[in-house]
Order: structure tokens, then C-alpha cells, then sequence
């Protein structure tokens, strides 16, 4: 079966009733021209692999995902191995970024040493490159997680491997067990043998806060997006992930408020933050226009105003 792109009425419907909500929230969820339809998939895209049929905010309701609660209701990290200086994404900065995104209590727990962890290792057959095995990460994790968690989630720069039958997998999650962890090794060019480039460090932390937060909202129940150009869309291939934007769409925004219940204008304004800080201009200048469609430009300032000195 091949993937059938929705109309702009079922866009609309996957978005959910916005009545009786406060107003900036009203706001928010109406795409008034700040959100592009997704196109239609290329041959080796994720859609045209996976004709995946969506889940509006109504159908996440009814999955029941798990949502934060007053006893656990913390976002922790859980490094694995190094993050050299300048070859991995700042553990601090993607600590800031999934606060800031999930508008929530996120911590990073001090890094686990490869060596202390007793996981399998191998080296990959045909590239020869070092792998983890993730069931033993998931089972170590599972042991670990904090009584406040609402998800642990193990981020590592060494490649990952599912099973021996495998060549590799980018990261694996039990939402059950509410353990995940990801690899962020291939998101750098050096992994294949390419240059770094100029612009390369920023381009990492891109990447791998997008692969974060995308995966950290399949822990909230958050299926993959075929509505917008959204975070949440799949990805088969480097040059998809890196077409999908940093932010969510509407559906994506209302199942994410559903859960969690932040204040849509003030999780943008620190967001806005974040972007100019981190040097990611479209986000940036995005969220501005967001937040001047929900509030107005002279209250969409001073909010940006008071949010300074308070990440
Ligand atoms: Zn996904
Ligand atoms: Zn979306």
C-alpha cells in the first residue's frame, strides 16, 4: 500500500478541537500560514518505505500514553562513554535544549564510563568501527532509572547494534519500561570519512537535539507525523532528518500541551532563546513569528525580554 498525503481537512481534523482552550493555546494550534504541508515522499524517503497513516491529537487521546505526573516528571540523560570537546554535541547545551522543547525538569546524570559498564561490544564486520549492543544498554538503563523519571534515556557517540544479524541501528526505546538510548556517532560527516567542515559543530548539535527530542516524544506516545513539515516526521536517510525543521507542528504542539500542560507562549519565548544562543537563525527567526502571531509583537517582546536570565 502506498502512502495517501492528507487533505487540508484532514489536517485540520488531526489537529483536534481548539474550542475552550485558553487563548494563546487557540493561537498556537492554527497553522495561519507558518507551517507547510509535508510533501510528498521522494522513492527513498521514509514514507514511501513506511506508508504510515498518522495519528491525530484525537487518536493519541485515546492511546492513553503515559504523561507526566507529580511523582515522575524528570527528563534524565544518561551519557555513555566520551563526548570528546568539539567532536560531540555539548552534553550541557542538549540538556538545555530538551528542557527548553519538553518545558520540563531535565537532568543530565554524570557520564557512564564504557569500561564500568559491562556492556557487549563488537566491531561491525564491514566497516570495522566499534558497536554497542542495545538490549544490554536497555537492560543497564532499566536498572538505573531514578524514581522522579518520567524517561531515561541513554545518549552515546558510539554506534549501536540491535542484534548480531544487524549492520547497525541509530537508537532503540522500550515507552513500557520508559528507557531509550541513541546514537548520535552517524550524524557526524567523520563517521563516513568526510570532512568536518566549517559550521560542523553547530551542525551537530542540530542534529543530534532534533534526533533527542524526536525521540524522546515517541516516549511520550507521540507517533511519527504526516501532516506538517514537523520533527516529528520519519526519516529514512541523513539529507531527510536533515530537511525536517527543529520545531513541531500543530497536532504535534496540541498532543505535547496535552501531555505536559506548559504555557505554549513562554515554552516559545524560551525556545527563541536557545535558537539566537545556539546561532540556528530559520528557528529563531520562526519562533519570533510564532510568538508574534499568538501575542502580538509588543507583548511577544516583553515576554522575550523577561525570559532573559531565565532559562
Ligand atoms: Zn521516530
Ligand atoms: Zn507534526
Amino acid at each position: 500500500m502506498a502512502f495517501e498525503m492528507p487533505n487540508t481537512k484532514q489536517r485540520t481534523e488531526a489537529i483536534g478541537p481548539a474550542e475552550g482552550s485558553a487563548q494563546d493555546l487557540r493561537k498556537a494550534l492554527d497553522p495561519a500560514g507558518q507551517f507547510e504541508p509535508l510533501p510528498p515522499p521522494g522513492p527513498h524517503d521514509w514514507l514511501a518505505a513506511h506508508p504510515e497513516s498518522g495519528q491525530s491529537f484525537e487518536q493519541f487521546v485515546r492511546s492513553r500514553p503515559n504523561r507526566p505526573d507529580a511523582k515522575r516528571h524528570v527528563i534524565y540523560l544518561q551519557p555513555l562513554g566520551d563526548f570528546p570537546v568539539g567532536k560531540a554535541p555539548p552534553e550541557n547545551l542538549l540538556r538545555e535544549y530538551a528542557a527548553a522543547w519538553f518545558a520540563m525538569d531535565t537532568r543530565v546524570l554524570p557520564r557512564l564510563a564504557l569500561s564500568d559498564a559491562s556492556l557487549t561490544t563488537r566491531r561491525n564486520p564491514t566497516t570495522q568501527n566499534r558497536q554497542l549492543l542495545t538490549p544490554d544498554i536497555l537492560a543497564l538503563l532499566k536498572k538505573k532509572i531514578p524514581e522522579d523519571a518520567f524517561c531515561l534515556l541513554g545518549i552515546t557517540m558510539e554506534d549501536l547494534y540491535p542484534d548480531p544479524s544487524w549492520n547497525f541501528v541509530f537508537g532503540q526505546a522500550s515507552l513500557r519500561e520508559r528507557v531509550g538510548v541513541y546514537s548520535f556517532a552517524r550524524y557526524d560527516p567523520a563517521f563516513y570519512g568526510r570532512p568536518r567542515g566549517p559550521d560542523y559543530e553547530k551542525t551537530l548539535l542540530r542534529r543530534s537535539g532534533k534526533v533527542l527530542v524526536h525521540e524522546t516524544a515517541h516516549m511520550f506516545g507521540l507517533q511519527h507525523c504526516i501532516y506538517f513539515r514537523c520533527v516529528l516526521n520519519g526519516s529514512n536517510h541523513l539529507a531527510e532528518s536533515d530537511a525536517r525543521p527543529m520545531h513541531e507542528c500543530p497536532v504535534d504542539l496540541h498532543k505535547l500541551h496535552y501531555s505536559i500542560g506548559f504555557d505554549v507562549a513562554k515554552r516559545y519565548a524560551t525556545l527563541l532563546r536557545f535558537s539566537d544562543k545556539a546561532g540556528f537563525t530559520d528557528e529563531r527567526d520562526w519562533t519570533w513569528a510564532r510568538l508574534d502571531w499568538i501575542l502580538g509583537e509588543a507583548a511577544a517582546r516583553e515576554l522575550i525580554e523577561r525570559t532573559a536570565g531565565n532559562p
